[in-house]
């Protein structure tokens, strides 16, 4: 049984419950769920001065202990400011920023399949302000592009889910958040009401889908290859194969 309802902007939504057919657009978590940041983190060990290894594996340690993943640069180089050496990278000419070949191959096929299933698309992580142009420079198949850094906060906030729902134009119960971390997208996207996917890949996938609150996720997938067919029991109507060409002009909804 579907309930009706209206949504803040006034649209008519689906208010289901899982399984029943409501959503209308996906939400992706950046890192390590549709970039491979391998490149981007032996940048800064070449930077820091130690190999790769070290930096990834106390990074894992990092992870394992549920700290935040500066902390992995406080124990390689106690007192570093991570803003300040990002600036002298820059300056160095050493910046590394995220490129399309860093996607993993799975991502911008999802995306583009998605879009024309007739999902509206968005990418919103924690990630600084200038990682925004940099994704929106790369022409992906998005309608939106949104930071922590140029909203002011970052996840867990619910405000930052929040601010994910008005970005997109719909309720959280017509919205899928994607993303590789139980902490950051999993259990935040479930308690503001979205449909919640966990990607068990990357350092913090394998490592948090030994967590309880996995459980929280409504669909658990290992690549981003199964998300479109994962979706279709929550679709809303109209959406799906041939979604695009079937689903009503967004003034309509
Ligand atoms: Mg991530």
């Amino acid at each position: 049984m579907v309930e009706h309802g209206t949504g803040e902007r006034g649209e008519r939504v689906d208010r289901g419950v899982h399984g029943e057919r409501r959503v209308r657009a996906v939400v992706f978590d950046v890192g390590e769920t549709l970039v491979d940041e391998t490149r981007l983190w032996a940048a800064w060990a070449d930077w820091l001065g130690v190999p790769a290894l070290t930096l990834f594996g106390v990074l894992g340690g990092v992870i394992e202990r549920g700290e935040h993943h500066r902390r992995a640069f406080q124990i390689l180089r106690p007192g570093f400011d991570h803003d300040r050496e990002s600036a002298a990278r820059a300056a160095a000419g050493r910046a590394t920023s995220v490129e399309r070949r860093d996607f993993y191959p799975d991502a911008v096929p999802c995306l583009a399949a998605l879009r024309a299933e007739g999902y509206r698309i968005g990418l919103a992580g924690n990630q600084p302000v200038d990682a925004e142009a940099t994704l929106r420079s790369l022409g992906l198949p998005v309608d939106v592009v949104a930071s922590s850094a140029g909203w002011g906060v970052e996840k867990p906030d619910p405000a930052f889910f929040a601010r994910v729902a008005d970005a997109v134009g719909l309720p959280p119960a017509a919205i899928a958040y994607v993303g590789d971390r139980v902490d950051n997208d999993v259990v935040p996207a479930a308690e503001a009401g979205m449909l919640a996917v966990f990607l068990r890949r990357g350092p913090w996938g394998y490592t948090h889908a030994e967590l309880p609150g996995v459980a929280r996720a409504d669909i658990r997938l290992d690549t981003l290859a199964a998300l479109p067919e994962a979706l279709r029991p929550f679709a809303a109507a109209g959406l799906g194969p041939g979604g695009a060409a079937a689903a009503a002009p967004a003034g309509d909804r």
